[in-house]
């Protein structure tokens, strides 16, 4: 659709259509499996935050490699159609083109928690004078454990060497303002900022670049955890230069369950055999791989940091997700975002009803796809009323509808349909 007619929302399922029939990338929709209905309709699904869907290539992929186990067992490694020593250089591009990361720069390996770990291993290095690690208040709780942990590994004091970025009194959005505050007045003790991004409860997506550069001013190492935001955000990762940031390949991505996590250190880091690093034989040089008993020798770029030998099982849907990436082009599935989720928004605002409040920035850049939606004294029975009327999203306690709509298979029309059936929902509160 055009930019004019973005600009120009109606509330009308017939504009809904339009804007489907007029969307360049509407025709990914069908490259996905929707979960149905006992009728064996498709359901809206709004949860890609949480789970992606799974592309219908994934099935192939994944049986192609049982194959190759049944019919080359060991020999796979080799003479698979895509030997699995090298089956993860295939998605590399792909993937730095989401993050906008070199190839080099780019791996995927282990899941979300681990990576982190691994990065902070090397990227946390407290000394006595700066030793503390700045998150958002409200991070994952995954990251906060993760962070908390490698704290007491060290011998720190979480209460003493966490520090939170919250915000303000009665308010839902951190400021960077705050952020600046914070740094003028510890950032010489800080040894590490690791945050989050977007935001999994209220959406923020925070500037990568700004939070990079003012770290870096300060001396710190600076890394960011983008679970919500691959995707769905242009992360810029090596023009903006954090030192090092995780993800997960099964939200939007799309890339099933537990699926194995992506991984990113900053070309800076690249040759520097210094770094401390957790190694593993996966991380040592191609060439002499294989030859066993020689020292470490890591493979330049953000593959010395692997460990293992990938689970192929699990690769392989990952690689059928990120085709469809790649061939939809990254820029445009943005760009579609931002129209799909301001046109979620319009219609939120069209309901004017004072129980509802949006979490999330109204400024299109400070945002991903996800709202988060905030009704006033309901509670989970909202979102069982969503299940009965078909459509997926997610709540969390105590009040929060998280809504995603993923700009590589939701609609217009899903989208109207949601809060259609917002506003039925919101008449028997
Ligand atoms: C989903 C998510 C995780 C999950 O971590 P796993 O190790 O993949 O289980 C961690 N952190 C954030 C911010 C997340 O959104």
């Amino acid at each position: 659709m055009s930019e004019q007619s973005s600009t120009h929302y109606k509330n009308t399922l017939a504009f809904a259509k339009q804007a489907d029939a007029d969307d360049t990338l509407a025709r990914f929709r069908d490259e996905f499996n929707f979960p149905k209905d006992e009728a064996g309709n498709n359901l809206i699904y709004l949860c890609g935050n949480s789970l992606g869907l799974q592309p219908k290539k994934a099935k192939e992929y994944v049986a192609q490699e049982l194959s190759n186990w049944a019919e080359l067992a060991v020999e796979g490694h080799f003479k698979a159609k895509i030997p699995w020593t090298t089956y993860h250089e295939v998605m590399t591009k792909s993937m730095a083109d989401i993050v906008g990361a070199k190839p080099g720069e780019v791996v995927l390996m282990n899941t979300l928690s681990t990576n982190l770990h691994l990065m902070m291993v090397s990227f946390y290095r407290p000394t006595a004078k700066r030793y503390k690690i700045l998150i958002e208040s409200d991070a994952f709780p995954s990251d906060s454990y993760a962070v908390k942990s490698q704290i007491k590994e060290k011998g720190y004091n979480p209460d003493d060497a966490l520090l939170l970025w919250q915000p303000r009194e009665g308010e839902h959005l951190n400021r960077f303002k705050d952020l600046e505050a914070l740094m003028a007045e510890h950032g010489e003790e800080i040894a590490l900022v690791m945050i989050g991004n977007s935001n999994y409860y209220t959406g923020q997506k925070y500037p990568i670049k700004e939070i990079t550069q003012l770290g870096h001013r300060y001396g710190c190492k600076v890394g960011f955890d983008l679970a919500h935001g691959v995707g769905n955000i242009d992360a810029d990762l090596h023009d903006n230069g954090p030192d090092f940031a995780v993800w997960c390949t099964y939200k939007y991505l799309n890339s099933g369950p537990g699926a194995i996590g992506g991984c990113f250190v900053h070309e800076r880091h690249a040759d520097d055999k210094d770094i401390p690093r957790f190694t593993g034989w996966w991380g040592h040089k191609m060439d002499s791989r294989f030859n066993m008993r020689v020292d470490f020798d890591p493979i330049p770029g953000a593959e010395g940091w692997q460990l293992s030998n990938p689970p192929i099982l699990s690769m392989a849907p990952i690689r059928a997700s990120l085709e469809l990436f790649a061939e939809a082009g990254f820029q445009n599935i943005r760009a579609k975002s931002k129209k799909l989720t301001g046109y979620l928004e319009f219609l939120i605002n069209e309901l004017d009803d004072d129980r509802i409040a949006l979490l999330t920035p109204k400024n299109a850049e400070e945002r991903g796809c996800q709202l988060s939606i905030q009704v006033k004294n309901a509670d989970r029975s909202m979102h069982d009323g969503f299940m009965q009327a078909g459509i997926i999203c997610d709540w969390r306690e105590p009040d929060v509808i998280r809504v995603a709509p993923a700009p590589l298979y939701n609609s217009f029309e899903d989208v109207y349909e949601m809060t259609q059936r917002l506003k039925e929902l919101l008449a028997t509160l």
